[in-house]
Order: structure tokens, then C-alpha cells, then sequence
């Protein structure tokens, strides 16, 4: 007999039908109740044992965290606390784990400790929630698009342009880093490598998504993405998916609408899909919650935080604006800030990005025409000469979960900008000729795939919404 999910058992809740449930232990209590749990849902299913009808031998085995199967009767719960149980006729032990060396014992583990755990910790309540709701979100994610007419493009993960992250990008080489070829010189002769040049791990699939929006004309990526930059940040990963829809004859303005849309539809439908597992958290962040003081816990539970989002508008505010309200800020003038905002120009910190959202506008804010020289080479120059049709969508306790642009599509002007960005003509002519050869107005836009995760399930640290984390110095796994 093939076994029932424990999700469709209490969502059926079926009495009187023989059932077969496979799963982990979570807690044997009273050699009596067994709490199982097979990932489905973040709740347990309770199989009650007759020991006075059980070998020993079962008994002895049925321990947190051991792996087993068990064959019996759904029936009303007689406890409170589950409206059915399994009473036991059948158990099988598939494996087996020994109680005093197990690290998950049924008690709370810091974060901490998880993460030095990871291959262990997605049995646990709190990273089954969290995994399962990466799980919906991405789903929804590619659902978003492909109803739109978007086509999901798989852009290159070694790239042989580094255009966009130079200085930020992971080498891929098959050389013998203790005896590499080298040229006259004594620099290293690249063309000897496996690609006969110099290439790395891409930091975006932007350049590549253009081209194809501007063939196929709504696309979106969602890879991989690798970053070597040193920041130790609960914002920053090493490695982390970037989701980069990229759309023909739209401008800024009906960029930032996509990106508002498609945040508020996803978590919209993180409301609708993952409610148990969403509850579950929520309550978790208000306990740890309890341990600050009062004026620092958030004025909104989670799922209040998530409503909010989903029913409400974003703030739309220019650069220039943003610098007005913080330069006569309050934190500003008490020399709050650790980079004070002093004149136009200044790029935005995070705790700036946050003060805006938090503090100020106490909603998502989507900041735009930023300064031409904080930003990106390609991104589209305004009539004034001094400003870019950038923008960057900012969320709560998260700051930047998006960034993105109108793209320079004036072939002159974009060479200019080349040119004074010391980009290489020849290395970049495959992006160059889109502007050669029926160029056209076009945007597009970057969401860090794990800062999403992080604003869903209300996780503080960016280590703890993806399954295994790369950080500078840390590639366990
Ligand atoms: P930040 O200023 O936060 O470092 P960024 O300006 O470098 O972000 P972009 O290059 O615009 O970010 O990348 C687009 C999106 O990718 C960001 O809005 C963010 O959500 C995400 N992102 C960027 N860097 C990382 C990282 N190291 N780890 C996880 N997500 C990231
Ligand atoms: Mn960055």
C-alpha cells in the first residue's frame, strides 16, 4: 500500500479508513504518541501505539528523528490538539537514529546552530516552513510570467563578459593554480585556460535578457547569480537566484508598474498557498519578539506586514526628492546616520533606504532618476543630463529588494556612456549591435530571489531562506 501525504489526512480527515503515513519522528511521547511529520505540511500527524501489543524491539526504535511507517485506522482524536489520529497496527522501522547523538532534539535551536547544521535543520518546523514557501514563491513566480506572455530565458552562468561586476566576479578556470602558463611577461596566459580567455560566474543575466527581449518581446530569467564582493550582511549571499523580467517598448514608468504588480500578486499568492506555514511563522517572529524592548518590535505581525504589502500602493519618489527628506531628517541632523547625507549625489546606504520606508513613508518605496554616475553604464540617460531612469524598489527590514532600469537604447549616447565608463568597445559589440539593428525602447529589472524569501517568512538573516548558503569564507556542503 502506498502511503498518504499527512497534508491530505487532515485536510480529508477521512475517518474510519485504513491509512499508511510515512515520515520522520518528531517526538515519542508516553511510548504512546508518536508526532510524524513527511514534510507535506508544517503539521504533525499523531499515530498512537498500544505497547502492550508492540515488540520491544519496534519500540526501542522509534526515537526522534528515525524514519518510519506506520499502517493503521484514521480516527477521531481523542485528545486535544489534532482532530484525527492514526491508531497503530503496523509499524515499520526504515531508519533508524540514535536518540543521543541526533543534533535536533524536540527543544528550541538557535539559528545559529541550524545554519552549522544545515543538512539537518530542513526537519525542523521553522526550515520546513521556510523551504516550502521558497518552493510556492518560485512557483508563483514563473506562473506570473508565463500568464503574461513572458518566455523564461536561461542565460549563460560562465560568462566571457564582465561588463557589469568587474572586481566582483568569481574566476572559472582549469588551470593549476600552483603552475599556471604564463605569457613573456610573467602574467598569466589565459588563452592556455579551458575557454582560451579570461571568465567568470555571471553576476546577472541582464545584457543577455535585452537581447532576447528584443526578439522575443517579454522575457524573464531566473538563475543563478554569484557575487564575490566581502560584505557580511544578512542581506548578502555569495551565491543567490536572481529573477530579471526584461520587456520591449515599455519606459520607467511601466517598469516600476510590473514590479509592483508582480510583487504584490506573488505575495498575494504566498497569502493564498502557504497560510499554515505562514501562521507558524509569524507566531514564531512575535515570540522572539518578545525578548526586545517594546519600541523595537515591528508595529505588524508578519501576515499584517504581508496583507499591508498586498493591498496597498508603493511610494513613488524621486532621488532628488528622497535626498530633500533626508537631508533634513531627524537622524541626519543629530548625526544618527554613520554616512551622513550632506548634498546631492550621495549614494543611499542601506540604513537611508531604510529610514525612507521604515521611518518616513511606512510603506514600499520606489526610488527613481538616480544620479548618472552611482549607477550602471547602460541604464537611460534623462534630458537633463545628469540623471538616469533607474529605479530601485525598497521594502521593509529588507531595504533594496529590487533594482532595475529603463535601458539606454540611443546607439550614440550608449557608446558615449561606454566610453566614459572605460567599458571595451570590442569585448561588448554583441550588446552594441541590438542598438544597431532595430533598436527600441525597453526595461527591465532585478529581484534578489532570497531577499524576497526573507520578506515572506519574516526570516532575519539571508543564510536562513536558502537551503545551502555561500558566504565569504563559508562553502560547507
Ligand atoms: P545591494 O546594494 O543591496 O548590494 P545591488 O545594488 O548590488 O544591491 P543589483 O546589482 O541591482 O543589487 O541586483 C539586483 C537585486 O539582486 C538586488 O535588488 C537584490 O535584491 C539582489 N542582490 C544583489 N546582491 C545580492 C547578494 N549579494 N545577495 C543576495 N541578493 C542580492
Ligand atoms: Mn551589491
Amino acid at each position: 500500500m502506498s502511503a498518504t501525504p499527512i497534508v491530505s489526512i487532515l485536510q480529508e480527515q477521512n475517518v474510519g479508513r485504513d491509512v499508511t503515513v510515512r515520515g520522520w519522528v518528531r517526538t515519542f511521547r508516553s511510548r504512546r504518541f508518536i508526532a510524524l511529520n513527511d514534510g507535506s505540511t508544517i503539521h504533525n500527524i499523531q499515530c498512537v501505539v498500544d505497547f502492550e501489543k508492540t515488540d520491544e524491539s519496534i519500540l526501542k526504535k522509534i526515537t526522534t528523528g528515525a524514519c518510519i511507517e506506520v499502517q493503521g485506522d484514521l480516527v477521531k482524536s481523542q485528545g486535544a490538539g489534532q482532530a484525527v489520529e492514526v491508531i497503530a497496527k503496523n509499524i515499520i522501522v526504515h531508519g533508524e537514529s540514535d536518540p543521543e547523538k541526533f543534533p535536533l532534539q524536540p527543544k528550541k535551536h538557535s539559528l545559529e546552530f541550524l545554519r552549522e547544521i544545515a543538512h539537518l535543520r530542513p526537519r525542523t518546523q521553522t526550515f520546513g516552513a521556510v523551504f516550502r514557501i521558497r518552493h510556492y514563491l518560485s512557483f508563483a513566480i514563473h506562473e506570473y510570467f508565463h500568464k503574461r506572455g513572458f518566455y523564461n530565458v536561461h542565460t549563460p552562468i560562465i560568462t566571457g563578459s564582465d561588463a557589469e561586476g568587474a572586481g566582483e566576479m568569481f574566476r572559472v578556470t582549469t588551470m593549476d593554480a600552483a603552475n599556471p602558463p604564463k605569457n613573456e611577461d610573467g602574467s598569466i596566459n589565459y588563452r592556455e585556460d579551458f575557454f582560451e580567455k579570461e571568465v567568470n560566474l555571471t553576476v546577472s543575466g541582464q545584457l543577455e535578457a535585452e537581447l532576447f527581449a528584443l526578439s522575443l518581446g517579454k522575457v524573464y530569467t531566473f538563475g543563478p547569480t554569484f557575487r564575490a564582493e566581502n560584505s557580511n550582511t544578512s542581506r548578502h549571499l555569495a551565491e543567490f537566484w536572481m529573477i530579471e523580467p526584461e520587456v520591449a517598448f515599455a519606459n520607467l514608468s511601466d517598469n516600476m508598474d510590473l514590479a509592483e504588480d508582480f510583487l504584490r500578486s506573488i505575495i498575494r499568492s504566498a497569502i493564498a498557498n502557504c497560510a499554515d506555514d505562514l501562521a507558524f511563522l509569524s507566531e514564531r517572529l512575535q515570540n522572539e519578539e518578545k525578548q526586545l524592548p517594546a519600541n523595537e518590535r515591528s508595529a505588524m505581525s508578519l501576515m499584517e506586514r504581508l496583507q499591508f504589502v498586498a493591498d496597498n500602493g508603493f511610494r513613488r519618489v524621486s532621488y532628488t526628492e528622497a535626498i530633500d527628506i533626508l537631508k533634513n531628517s531627524k537622524p541626519n541632523k543629530k548625526g544618527k546616520f554613520q554616512y551622513p547625507i550632506e548634498n546631492w549625489g550621495a549614494d543611499l546606504q542601506s540604513e537611508h533606504e531604510r529610514f525612507l520606508v521604515e521611518k518616513h513613508f511606512k510603506c514600499p518605496v520606489i526610488l527613481f532618476d538616480y544620479p548618472a554616475n552611482i549607477k550602471a553604464f547602460y541604464m537611460r540617460l534623462n534630458e537633463d543630463g545628469k540623471t538616469v531612469r533607474a529605479m530601485d524598489v525598497l521594502f521593509p527590514g529588507i531595504g533594496e529588494i529590487i533594482g532595475g532600469s529603463q535601458r539606454e537604447e540611443r546607439f550614440d549616447v550608449l557608446r558615449q556612456k561606454m566610453a566614459d565608463f572605460n567599458i571595451p568597445e570590442e569585448e561588448m559589440n554583441w550588446y552594441l549591435d541590438t542598438r544597431r539593428f532595430g533598436s527600441c525602447v525597453h526595461s527591465g529589472f532585478g529581484l534578489g530571489f532570497e531577499r524576497l524569501v526573507q520578506f515572506v517568512t519574516g526570516m532575519g538573516n539571508i543564510r536562513d531562506v536558502i537551503p545551502f548558503p555561500r558566504t565569504p569564507g563559508n562553502c560547507e556542503f
